[in-house]
């Protein structure tokens, strides 16, 4: 019996997804179930989007393989590197200060995807903030004269240390699941708008933030300190 004849039942064949380089399509990791025989090929156990790039894949259906035709664009993830100024050395840190810095919908897109948080990061930056997907409660910790982490901790002492370094400020996890860090006041932002917000004084100058939660390999669930910037002045 082959599988053109007429009066096999039809049956689902489990083949491995040729992914090419996109992430989270095959729903259990590796494979996708494809329905055999029939008039047109019909892919079951897949995600509509890649995680990352946020494409909706193309396949070729194969005897042996499920492959995706276009190949992603970004395998790796992206690291963003984003240079806001602050120029009156004072740095308000908080979960949300889109009030001032704005949210351009229409640029940023889909903030689902990786490749729409991406958007986010580089339209924050553009209108003077920096900003990035957060978890949990970070902080900045001070861990040079003019050097920064905006990180989790994981064991903490009470003091809200982080490799002996001084946390200078807490964000609050709020719906947003981000920081923002912005020269908030010399936009003409009140900082009492905003809640848990912290002015931070620093140097006066231009901080680079290189934001790592959108790197293929930055696992949420690590157990231990999460680094999600490092923070320096440049400038
Ligand atoms: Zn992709």
């Amino acid at each position: 019996m082959t599988s053109d004849d007429p009066h096999q039942r039809p049956r689902l064949l489990d083949l491995p997804l040729l992914a090419g380089g996109h992430r989270g399509l095959a729903r259990n990791g590796s494979t996708v179930s494809v329905l055999r025989p029939g008039d047109d090929d019909y892919v079951f156990g897949l995600n509509p989007r890649c995680y990352g790039c946020g494409q909706a894949p193309r396949l070729r259906v194969g005897d042996h393989a499920v492959e995706v035709l276009d190949p992603c664009p970004h395998p790796d993830g992206v690291t963003t590197t984003v240079d806001p100024p602050v120029p009156s050395g004072e740095m308000v840190l908080a979960a949300d200060l889109r009030a001032v810095h704005g949210w351009d919908k229409k640029t940023i897109g889909d903030y689902a995807t990786m490749a729409g948080r991406v958007r986010a990061i580089h339209s924050l930056a553009a209108a003077g903030c920096a900003f990035g997907p957060a978890v949990d409660d970070p902080g900045l910790h001070r861990t040079g004269p003019d050097a920064f982490v905006i990180a989790t901790p994981d064991d903490e002492d009470e003091d809200g240390r982080l490799f002996g370094a001084e946390r200078l400020a807490s964000i609050p996890a709020t719906t947003l699941h981000a920081y923002c860090a912005a020269d908030f006041t010399a936009r003409g932002g009140r900082v009492h708008d905003i809640d848990s917000a912290t002015v931070v004084a620093l140097t006066p100058g231009t901080y680079r933030f290189t934001h790592h939660t959108n790197e293929s390999g930055f696992d949420y669930d690590h157990p231990g300190t999460l680094v999600l910037a490092h923070v320096e002045r440049i400038a």
